[in-house]
């Protein structure tokens, strides 16, 4: 069918075959389902004055002169005036001569290309030809493959093998949820005549992918809900361990200690993601399910991914729970570290706390019954596995502080429960936030200045440590020293990762003693840490991080009842950026913040899906699209409900697709 290779096709020879075949491409039906990378709309044309700088359009033009040749820097460049109603514009070819005796003074042509906007309007590289040439893929460029042999070798398959194309979907499926047929999708993936036929086809491949995936994800479910666990005894527990809190717990936070209660008891393992916005007090939901499983003989481990997060919580852990609290860490001493592996082997230590150095080989726990991992997505597949197998089926939260979109939740998380903590622990006043112009710089900084007179202290991010030649970007070492020497009355001091551990400690500890007034750091403050005295986040070059980053950050302020403010300086402006600063500064919503990233950026960002390759990113196309994920899952829960030739057909199918990357995916 289309397993055929493609030197069987017209019009593909063994030169071009290798080529594909070096992108993994050795059979038709690989070729059909590479889908172009993007699409050019050149549906319609474009009025000269209306184009915009940095995108692709088709204008509709009137060669107005005669065309000149120039060589620059072992370039060619061809440039030619041209001219709508509306304006001027020159286009321009780099390196294609020969375009030259292709134009024609007074001749109409389409032209279709990259839209500059430098002294003047220009067009790169355009294309041109008499009628619009519509919506226009575009491929992965290869050296060796350009555009022109991409189009031309799926078009060949297509004729050829188009009405052989198997289709993997019972009929019923695709009347019921409207889906054009497999044949006609790829069709219109590739070449098609209108919007609506592309957003058609595309929806079909996305529905069929995640259908296939839902597939795998619901059994792998059904999988470990077969699994023996612990049966945890929970009763008396809550009680003792609210008493033991120095504040009362948000109704959310009941509510989340109620749902992990419920899974602790049943006698299957816990799989639960705890999803919560920064500060909304996830660490308390940790110290319960750990004493759940400490009430039941049992040890719990919560893997943090900073040392300074890890010492934090060993801290707030050890105020509770004394000498059975135990910290891992890899810059301790030989000496330290035998003595916590020494508990951690004989079941002294309850509470085992610590970095990645917990996932070591020669940390042997002694019955371990629950593992709580912070800010999850700092740690791998591989980690978390690791981690599973120092127990016997132990129970698993993981809690994350970036909130992800339901659609997406749904896509990586297909086999964790989910809690969701929506609600902050009374008393906070949300961070106001504002957008500091360059003007207003030193304003700021004497501000900060002044506040820290009054005891307040401060962040000042930079995305980078050091200065560099090649790029301008705010550095920590950079501005720290511009500081020092502007506010010299204040206490500055610097943080980052490329210190000693004992340094970032030592200047950790001091900043929480309130002996440092303002801290010059990077993102190794972004997760977790918690001094309720800081109450003004400055972040430098805030247009080098997502929002998601942003919102982070910001997340380290607002942490007492008093007014905390988030400062961001930016560069260069741009419409995404600006989009980006104005979210932050109209929402504290971690959940809103989290979707419009999702928009601005695509799926693909998001939580990195390159090491799934094609797989994931074909998957993740579909996030976008709620109803279309709900559809696909449903579909998924009916199929495997009715057994018989179909579903085992699909499961199939699905497991070829999906089952070796979903143990990947679902717990990135
Ligand atoms: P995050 O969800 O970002 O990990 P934390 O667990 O660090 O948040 O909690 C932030 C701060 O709020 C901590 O100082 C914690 O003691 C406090 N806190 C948590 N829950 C409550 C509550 N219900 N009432 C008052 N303070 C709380
Ligand atoms: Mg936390």
């Amino acid at each position: 069918m289309l397993d055929i290779p493609l030197t069987s096709i017209k019009g593909i020879g063994p030169k071009r075959a290798e080529l594909f075949s070096q992108l993994g491409v050795c059979s038709v039906g690989d070729l059909l389902f590479r889908l172009p990378r993007d699409y050019l709309d050149y549906t319609k044309a474009t009025p000269i004055t209306q184009l915009v700088n940095g995108q692709n359009a088709a204008v509709q033009v009137r060669i107005s002169g005669a065309t000149r040749f120039f060589r620059t820097k072992g370039m060619t460049m061809l440039s030619a005036p041209a001219q709508d109603e509306t304006g001027k514009i020159t286009l321009k070819w780099f390196n294609q001569p020969y375009r030259s005796s292709q134009l024609k003074i007074g001749e109409i042509v389409y032209a279709c290309g990259r839209v500059i906007k430098k002294n003047g309007a220009s067009l790169i590289n355009p294309s041109f030809s008499q009628a619009l040439p519509g919506i226009v893929p575009v491929y992965p460029t290869v050296k060796g493959v350009n555009q022109r042999a991409w189009r031309d070798s799926i078009y060949a398959c297509l004729e050829s093998v188009w009405d052989k194309i198997p289709e993997p979907l019972p009929r019923t499926l695709l009347e019921r949820y409207n889906l054009v047929p497999l044949a006609l999708a790829l069709r219109h993936a590739h070449f098609p005549f209108s919007r609506e036929a592309l957003e058609l086809a595309r929806r079909r491949l996305d529905f069929e992918n995640t259908l296939l995936y839902f597939i795998i994800v619901e059994l792998q479910k059904a999988e470990r809900l077969r699994q023996n666990g612990f049966s945890f005894d929970t009763s008396g527990v809550l009680e003792r361990f609210t008493s033991q809190l120095s504040f009362s717990l948000t109704r959310a936070q009941l509510r989340v200690l109620d749902e992990i209660g419920i899974d602790m008891r049943k006698p299957v393992p816990m799989n639960r993601l705890l999803q919560g916005d920064v500060g909304s007090g996830k660490t308390a939901v940790a110290m319960y399910a750990l004493c759940v499983a400490a009430a039941n003989g049992k040890q719990g481990a919560l893997l943090a991914p900073t040392e300074i997060l890890a010492e934090q919580h060993a801290q707030n852990f050890g105020e509770i729970f004394g000498e059975t609290v135990v910290l891992l860490k890899g810059s301790m001493k030989k000496k330290q570290r035998e003595e916590a592996l020494e508990k951690i082997a004989n079941g002294s230590a309850l509470f085992v706390i610590g970095t990645h150095a917990l996932l070591s080989q020669d940390v042997r726990f002694y019955d371990l019954g629950c593992i709580v991992t912070d800010e999850q997505h700092r740690f791998g597949v591989r980690q978390r596995a690791a981690m599973l197998e120092k127990g016997v089926r132990p129970d698993m939260l993981v809690m994350s502080a970036t909130p992800i979109p339901r659609t997406l939740a749904l896509i990586l998380y297909g086999d964790l429960d989910i809690s969701v903590i929506d609600e902050l622990p009374p008393g906070r006043k949300p961070v106001k936030t504002s957008v500091i112009p360059a003007s207003k710089r030193e304003d700021m900084y004497a501000y900060i200045a002044s506040q820290a007179k009054e005891g307040v202290q401060s962040y000042v991010v930079c995305p980078a440590i050091e200065e560099s030649d090649t790029i301008e970007c705010p550095s920590v070492n950079a501005l720290y020293t511009e500081l020092k020497k502007m506010q010299p009355e204040t206490r500055f001091a610097k943080l980052h990762g490329q210190m000693k551990e004992a340094e970032k400690e030592r200047v950790m500890h001091a900043f929480r003693a309130g002996e440092i007034d303002v801290l010059v750091t990077t993102t190794v403050i972004e997760v977790g840490v918690h001094v309720p005295n800081a109450c003004i986040m400055a972040i430098e070059g805030a247009e080098r991080f997502g929002l998601s980053q942003l919102h982070q950050l910001r997340g380290r302020v607002g942490r007492s009842a008093k007014q905390a403010y988030c400062f961001l300086l930016y560069g260069v402006e741009n419409q995404q950026d600006n989009e980006r600063m104005l979210t932050m500064t109209q929402t504290n919503d971690g959940f809103e913040i989290a979707q419009k990233d999702l928009l601005l950026r695509g799926p693909g960002d998001f939580i990195g899906t390159r090491q799934h390759g094609d797989d994931g990113a074909s998957l993740l196309s579909g996030a976008m699209d709620a109803k279309l994920l709900e559809q696909a899952s449903k579909a998924a829960r009916d199929l495997l409900n009715h057994s018989g030739e179909e579903s085992a057909r699909l499961i199939e199918l699905a497991s070829e697709r999906y089952g070796t990357m979903l143990n990947d995916i679902a717990m990135n």
